[in-house]
């Protein structure tokens, strides 16, 4: 039985250009910080990865700092902005459906007694007045997300950032764009955050990397990570260099082939129009990504339906993969979306990848449908 995949936004199967990269640096093995020709070479890897990552995000090479994911780079941008900004205000602006690495951060720092206010994502939009609302009082930063990992909404960050020129705020604009990297046409991130988190595993590359956008604009971001120095003070730890060396490449990969999102669009689009008349709820926001589709079976627990799609090879998430093993009761991130428990409780996230096809789709849609008549 072959493996039906569709759970890309937990982690995306590595692309060949990727894995190959890595391969080549398993081979250079030296220690980037080495001066001998063997960690020069390893270094060349590091700096080429760092050309193609800053040119995927349109910014320039010195402006990246590589970590170990997007946890970390959200750890590091927030605990470090709550350190640079915090004794001018103790008000943070976020949202009510950001990602764990985010929001645990954000309870820390409440904690510690910064005053976090979650902005309404209600049906995967947010409220330009609540947030002009928000800004009347002197703010220490805000960290919104480019696109919720769960229900695929993709928030308006330009019109955000207008809101914020509006008020005159000079709070710098973290955005954890691990799931809207490389998803959006045209998206132009750096124009409007001044710090944005990526990771690799979400574009085709290898767990155990990711990277920090931090602009010229924000100085002294002290490091979460403190020892030998490495990417200019700000991380140290010796680089994980197969897994940056991967990055680089599906960043590169993605970033050239102009197909990559209508493709994963028009994937999408044929699972929305096969489960139109099921009875199958779908939830889609106003602007969303190309490869997100989220849906409720109804009757049908997301536990039982993961099982029934799993015994016939097929792969999607009911919720985030960073929480379902967790025994959390309720969703936070579906709450805020609006969904009432019974959806919430019978919810399954399909996430696409390029390597889908339209057969695949197809025989995902069939199970969807005898799945339904699971029903209690
Ligand atoms: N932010 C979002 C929106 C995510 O979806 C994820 C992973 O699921 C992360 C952050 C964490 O990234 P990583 O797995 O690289 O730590």
């Amino acid at each position: 039985m072959g493996i039906l995949y569709f759970d890309a936004a937990a982690t995306a199967p590595p692309v060949g250009e990727a894995l190959e990269a890595a391969g080549q640096a398993y081979t250079a093995y030296g220690n980037p910080s080495s001066l001998h020709g063997e960690g020069l070479s390893a270094k060349h890897l590091v700096d080429k990865a760092r050309e193609q990552v800053a040119s995927a995000l349109r910014c320039k090479p010195e402006r990246i700092t590589f970590v170990s994911g997007g946890t970390e780079a959200n750890n590091q941008a927030i605990f470090g902005l709550a350190k640079i900004r915090g004794k001018r205000a103790k008000k943070i602006i976020t949202t009510d459906s950001e990602h764990p690495s985010v929001e645990e951060p954000m309870k820390a720092l409440e904690k510690e007694g910064f005053t976090v206010v979650r902005l309404s994502t209600k049906g995967g939009v947010l409220d330009p007045d609540q947030l002009k609302a928000e800004l009347r009082e002197p703010v220490a930063f805000l960290s919104i997300m480019r696109a919720n990992n769960e229900t695929g909404a993709v928030y308006d960050l330009a019109g955000v950032r207008k809101v914020m020129t509006l008020c005159g705020t000079d709070a710098p604009l973290h955005c954890d764009g691990v799931q809207g990297f490389l998803k959006i046409e045209n998206d132009r991130l750096t124009s409007f955050c001044d710090l944005v988190t990526l990771s690799a595993h979400k574009i085709g590359g290898l767990k155990g990397a990711g990277a920090l956008y931090i602009s010229e604009k924000i100085r002294n971001l002290p490091p979460y990570l403190l020892g030998g120095g490495q990417e200019n003070g700000l991380r140290s730890g010796t680089e994980n260099v197969p897994a940056i060396a991967a990055f680089g490449a599906a960043a590169e990969k993605a970033a050239k082939d102009k197909e990559r999102l209508s493709y994963l669009a028009s994937l999408r689009e044929k699972v929305v129009g096969e489960l139109e008349d099921s009875g199958i709820r779908l939830h889609i926001p106003p602007v969303h990504l190309p490869n997100i589709l989220h849906i409720s079976i109804p009757g049908v627990l997301s536990s039982w339906a993961l099982n029934f799609l799993s015994a016939k090879g097929i792969c999607v998430s009911a919720g985030s993969a960073c929480s379902a093993r967790e025994k959390k009761k309720g969703n936070r991130v579906l709450s805020a979306y609006g969904l009432p428990t019974e959806e919430i409780e019978t919810s399954l996230r399909i996430s696409f990848d390029i390597s889908n096809t339209e057969e695949d789709c197809a025989l995902l849609c069939e199970a969807l449908r005898e799945c339904a008549k699971l029903k209690r």
